[in-house]
């Protein structure tokens, strides 16, 4: 079937907001898999001719303690069941401890992971997504998932590594 990309990251770093960004730039039908769980819901995404499932991992995020143990344990979920994965993070916050425990995990994995770099709502904020470099996930890309600012950038990134 079609590839698919796994959006994973810390809560509130804006995951849901760039899944909503993607679907409603491409007005692409918004389904519940049949058989996946609330916690993993698979969306139809498309961008520049090329389809693909897009999953959303909010489902996964705790609100207390283990925050670091869950988003690792999220990315490895994300990692044995999607083609690539989308790292989230808040470059208004920069990278945290839990952001690298992640980064750690996708690191191992053989599927090609892509860093957006949100909440850049404002040039003046490019700049300092260039710290999260220190990831080791190559490229950041700076998007405002709010306000659609560069995602064009990164679904281009998508596709040529789906
Ligand atoms: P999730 O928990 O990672 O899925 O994050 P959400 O998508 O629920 O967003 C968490 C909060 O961050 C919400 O208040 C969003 O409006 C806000 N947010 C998401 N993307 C952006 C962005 O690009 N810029 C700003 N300023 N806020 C954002
Ligand atoms: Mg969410």
């Amino acid at each position: 079937g079609q590839p698919v990309l796994a959006v994973v990251g810390r809560p509130n770093v804006g995951k849901s907001t760039l899944v909503n960004r993607i679907l409603r730039r491409r007005a692409a039908v918004v389904q519940d898999t049949p058989g996946v769980t609330r916690d993993r819901v698979a969306y139809d995404a498309e961008w520049a001719g090329r389809r693909f499932a897009l999953v959303d991992t909010g489902g996964w995020e705790p609100n207390s303690s283990g925050l670091r143990a869950a988003v690792s344990a999220q990315a490895e979920m994300a990692m044995s069941t999607a083609d690539a994965v989308l790292l989230v993070v808040d470059a208004t916050v920069g990278a945290t401890e839990t952001d690298e425990a992640a980064a750690r995990v996708l690191r191992r994995s053989k599927r090609p992971v892509l860093l957006a770099a949100n909440k850049v709502d404002d040039e003046r904020l490019v700049a300092d997504t260039a710290a999260l470099w220190s990831l080791g996930l190559g490229e950041p890309y700076p998007v405002s998932a709010l306000h659609g600012r560069n995602s064009g950038d990164l679904l281009d990134a998508v596709v040529r590594t789906l």
